[in-house]
């Protein structure tokens, strides 16, 4: 089927636990996102936000309730299609024992080395070219990245995937205020018509978004927009 050019979500009353024994690490959220929306999920260690981005990408299937995607079920939708329509940036990324050309066209194949130096630029990551080159062997038997370039690397791959709907799981985590804000202006722009939900533990840059949610305890306990909340 069509990938689809706008991506909008909708959360019905969705339950999820890890095991029948555990406590739900989401108890009964709903939740709608209009297409191009970008919406912030605030709330501290544990309360469901990393589960919340994974049920949305079919990680898991909720026990009970629904997940929509342009009025669809997430349930329906095909393998390709579903891929199509998401970027991620997941919050402990992997970064794949291959050269560093090969990490960023897992995401896009058959994108050329301008467009990945391009990508690579406007990410931050023109010293890791300069120093090391698309050829560079990353990972196992190679460089390592810090924990600052393996999230760079991430939202390069996601950007470079380019797909309607972009789901960040902490992308801004470890990086310096002026790394983080350029990371954010850039997503701000490319992402401009497109949907966008960012986990996030930062208060900076929430003005940006177009919805605030805030989770405890698997439920949503707070909700607006920066100068309602
Ligand atoms: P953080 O801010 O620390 O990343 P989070 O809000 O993303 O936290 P989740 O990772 O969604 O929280 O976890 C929600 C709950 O589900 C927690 O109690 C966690 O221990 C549990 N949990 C998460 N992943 C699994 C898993 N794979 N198996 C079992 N329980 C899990
Ligand atoms: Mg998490």
């Amino acid at each position: 089927s069509v990938t689809p050019t706008q991506v909008s979500l909708r959360l019905r009353n969705v339950t999820f636990a890890y095991s029948p024994q555990a406590q739900p690490a989401l108890n009964a959220i709903s939740l709608q996102v209009a297409a191009g929306e970008h919406v912030a999920i605030l709330g501290r260690t544990g309360c469901g936000k990393s589960t919340l981005l994974q049920l949305l990408t079919r990680a898991w299937d909720p026990q009970q309730g629904e997940l929509l995607l342009n009025d669809s079920p997430l349930s329906v939708l095909d393998e390709p299609t579903l891929r199509r329509a998401m970027s991620v940036v997941p919050q402990r990324v992997h970064l794949f024992s291959a050269t560093l050309r090969d990490n960023l066209l897992l995401a896009a194949p058959g994108a050329s080395d301008e467009a990945l130096a391009d990508v690579l630029m406007r990410t931050g990551l023109e010293k890791l070219l300069e120093d090391a080159g698309l050829n560079s062997w990353l990972g196992e038997g190679g460089r390592q990245l810090s924990g600052g370039e393996l999230r760079r690397l991430a939202i390069a791959r996601a950007l470079l995937h380019d797909a309607p709907l972009m789901l960040l799981d902490e992308p801004t985590e470890g990086l310096d205020a002026a790394t983080e804000r350029q990371i954010l202006d850039l997503l701000a722009d490319v992402m401009r018509d497109k949907t966008l939900l960012m986990v996030t533990h930062r208060l900076r840059g929430l003005a940006r978004f177009n919805q605030i949610i805030v989770m405890d305890n698997g439920q949503i306990i707070e909700q607006g927009n920066h100068a309602e909340l």
